[in-house]
């Protein structure tokens, strides 16, 4: 069969080659790869500053953002042949740490976790690939191509569920939220806030294509700069990563509110006043927290939220589609793309 393989570490090595039939130790589930998602992650792992093979291996099979079509359920799983499924990406350290003990992988804190076409496990960029019953999510088969949204939909439902964790340390009425950044990870994060009936903002620097569009069509407000915002949010979703962005984000926030860091950067401005940041959260009781990854609670509320999302809204996420044969233009990511998908067969 053929795969989209990588050597981590090693900029340059990605390529769509032939490779041997899934692993029997990756799963009892067979399945049909129809669509991987692209994002961030895939084209640090090609740039080479990020991920790792299989023990023994040299080389890792690309890709955690699956969609695919159950063809042997193996024998044990509630499964059927025809059925969607889509993989869940982290498995527990062997360990394990607390957290990994009680099912909370997305928590892990000894960082020996292992993860689908990341961290020392064949991902999902395969013809076919194999995964442990347990570790394969249903998916409600209306959705088609657009199950490939689950895995990014998790990782913000994680996000959110944190969010109101945080902010119930108090009194806790949110009317308003602020997502910066209008890729996947932000439009998903803004469909959860309009499904949790809040009035919802996006704030993003592209001042044209389909994302303003896109935003508004959710019922929310599109915003390219804080200067101009109007109103104090009292939850922001950073998903950027960007030094300014952060900064004007915890500025922003209403007393008392919450933000949740999800993007990841690098670097930051210089001679950004940290103290004076801090400043603004102390003395208005704000907090800052990160958020990665999900556990299977996560998967199965983004399934849920999926199915009560709008069609039509959600097939406008997936801006792009492209063969396998293409990854190296499915991980140019242009102004204009919201998410990527490579297509390996007919959803
Ligand atoms: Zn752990």
């Amino acid at each position: 069969m053929k795969a989209i393989t990588v050597e981590p570490r090693t900029p340059g090595s990605v390529r769509f080659e032939e490779v041997p039939e899934p692993d029997a130790r990756d799963g009892s589930v067979l399945v049909q790869a129809v669509a991987v998602g692209v994002c961030g992650t895939d084209a640090e792992i090609v740039a080479g500053s990020f991920g790792a093979p299989p023990p023994g291996k040299t080389r890792l099979v690309l890709g955690h953002e699956s969609l695919g079509r159950v063809l042997d359920p193996g024998p044990a799983s509630s499964l059927s042949a025809g059925d969607l499924v889509a993989g869940i990406v982290r498995r527990p350290d062997p360990v394990p740490c607390p957290h990994c003990a009680v099912g909370e992988w997305d928590m892990c804190s000894n960082l020996l976790y292992t993860e689908r076409g990341i961290q020392q496990i064949d991902g999902f960029m395969s013809e076919r690939f194999r995964i442990e019953p347990e570790y394969a999510l249903r998916i409600d088969a209306s959705l088609g191509l657009l199950g490939v949204l689950l895995e990014p939909t998790a990782v913000v439902v994680k996000a959110w569920q944190h969010l109101e964790a945080v902010g119930r340390r108090a009194h806790w009425q949110p009317r308003s939220v602020l997502v910066t950044g209008a890729g996947p990870i932000g439009m998903l994060a803004a469909m959860l806030g309009t499904q949790r009936g809040l009035e919802v903002h996006v704030l993003d620097r592209v001042v044209s294509g389909p994302k303003p569009e896109i935003v508004r069509a959710l019922g929310a407000t599109y915003h390219t700069s804080f200067d101009r915002l109007g109103f104090d949010p009292d939850v922001v979703v950073e998903c950027t990563g960007a030094g300014q962005v952060i900064a004007d984000a915890v500025q922003a926030v209403a007393g008392g509110g919450v933000v949740c860091l999800v993007g990841v950067g690098h670097g930051g401005p210089i001679g950004l006043p940290s103290a004076d940041v801090a400043a603004a959260m102390v003395l208005r009781n704000k907090a800052v927290f990160g958020s990665v990854n999900a556990n299977r609670r996560h998967w199965q509320e983004a399934g849920e939220a999926l199915g009560r999302a709008e069609r039509s809204w959600l097939e406008r996420l997936v801006t792009r589609r492209e063969h396998p044969a293409d990854f190296a233009r499915a991980l140019e990511r242009g102004p204009d793309d919201v998410k990527v998908v490579l297509q390996f067969a007919e959803a």
